[in-house]
């Protein structure tokens, strides 16, 4: 019973048991005055916002509002992991508003990219899914790649509109926002303002020096990607820090590679050719027949075929093996949402298989690079 706490900053109803979720606050600050959620807490002493999560319908019901408003939307997502990050239901939800693209983590791509080309394939990606972009920029949160003309293109387009930031879980939507906060928020000020305007769900609104809000949205999660199955532990051992480094394998029909214990790829049929896979280092690639695949991960999943550890794999759900025909004169890549994928260089065509933990999504799809 009783009335439930809400945050005296973005209005959410208060939580004390899941620091990632919306509204947290741990126990014993409940009674410090103002009451106010560790999100709003961050940003109002630090300067800073983390990330918290939230499902699908909960997203929805949150992105649902940004159709009335008058508003810039900024979509995050990974370039890792495009598809997905994709948030591919965004159109209906902000109604005529315009979007910008943010492509983060462009300084995960090997240097030698032709930024151009990745610029187009986004663009066309996008509008497959029905996503229509003001602007895409490519960008790094971390290297501070892009974020001069993201900063520009905000101001471009933002008028007298209040900029909505959407994205996936783990796209670098905080790290973007801290930015932008950096950049455009006087600390000053900020620190003498208490309350933040527009109390609406688990949105925060951050002030901005000139009376207009940035509103950080609850990262939103997708079940079918890698990153939401692995343990926080094998997180760092599938995804990339550093640029990818390219392992291009010469390989004959009936042979098999296995990224770490993950997931594993099989050339079913075609001639002999080169494939190219871009999955973190942390995993190493082992080489077998496709006929001794099955018993080599029945004997050595989580020892010689890891991570994740025997204890971890357990929990992770079973594979189960998509197959792709990949067209002839089309470089194609086979992509494992959040592992990273597969080039299939050759355009005579190839039988392909994945076999990956049942959910993850794995597509075939045109070659990113
Ligand atoms: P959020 O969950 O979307 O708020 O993402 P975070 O900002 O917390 O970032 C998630 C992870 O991605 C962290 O490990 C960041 O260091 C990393 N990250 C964020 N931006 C970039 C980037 O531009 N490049 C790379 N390589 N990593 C990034």
């Amino acid at each position: 019973g009783g009335t439930a706490v809400k945050c005296s900053g973005c209005g959410i109803t208060m939580q004390t048991t899941s620091p990632d979720l919306p509204g947290y606050i741990p126990e014993k600050l409940l009674t410090r005055e103002p009451v106010i959620c560790q999100r709003c807490f961050r940003i109002k002493n630090y300067n800073e916002t983390s990330s918290v999560t939230v499902d699908q319908d909960e997203f929805l019901k949150l992105l649902s509002q940004i159709g009335d408003k008058d508003a810039l939307v900024i979509h995050i997502v990974d370039i890792f992991d495009f598809e997905g990050s994709l948030i591919s239901g965004l159109q209906r939800f902000v109604g005529s508003n315009p979007v910008v693209l943010a492509v983060n983590k462009t300084d995960l791509l090997p240097k030698v990219t032709n930024w151009n080309k990745v610029r187009n394939w986004v663009q066309k990606q996008a509008k497959e899914q029905g996503l229509r972009t003001e602007e895409i920029v490519l960008c790094s949160a971390k290297k501070n790649q892009g974020f001069d003309r993201l900063l520009d293109v905000v101001s471009e387009l933002r008028g007298n509109r209040d900029v909505y930031v959407v994205g996936a879980t783990n796209v670098g939507k905080s790290t973007l926002i801290n930015r932008l906060i950096r950049d455009y928020s006087d600390m000053e000020q900020e620190l003498t303002t208490s309350r933040y305007p527009g109390t609406t769900l688990d949105m925060v609104n951050i002030p901005l020096d000139d009376g207009k809000h940035i509103i950080d949205t609850p990262g939103i999660v997708y079940p079918w990607r890698f990153s939401e199955i692995v343990s926080r532990q094998d997180l760092s051992s599938i995804m990339p820090d550093k640029p990818l480094k390219p392992a291009a394998y010469q390989l004959d029909s009936g042979q098999t590679l296995f990224f770490g214990g993950m997931a594993r790829f099989d050339f079913v049929d075609g001639q002999h050719q080169s494939f190219t896979c871009y999955i973190n280092s942390g995993l190493k690639i082992h080489r077998t027949k496709l006929e001794r695949a099955d018993q080599l991960f029945a004997d050595h999943a989580g020892e010689l075929l890891s991570p994740p550890t025997r204890d971890q794999l357990a929990e992770m759900p079973e594979w189960t093996r998509h197959e792709f025909r990949v067209p002839r004169k089309s470089p194609s890549d086979i992509y494992i949402s959040g592992l990273g994928w597969i080039r299939v260089n050759s355009e005579n065509g190839a039988l392909v298989a994945v076999h990956a933990p049942r959910g993850v999504r794995v597509l075939l799809r045109p070659a990113l690079i």
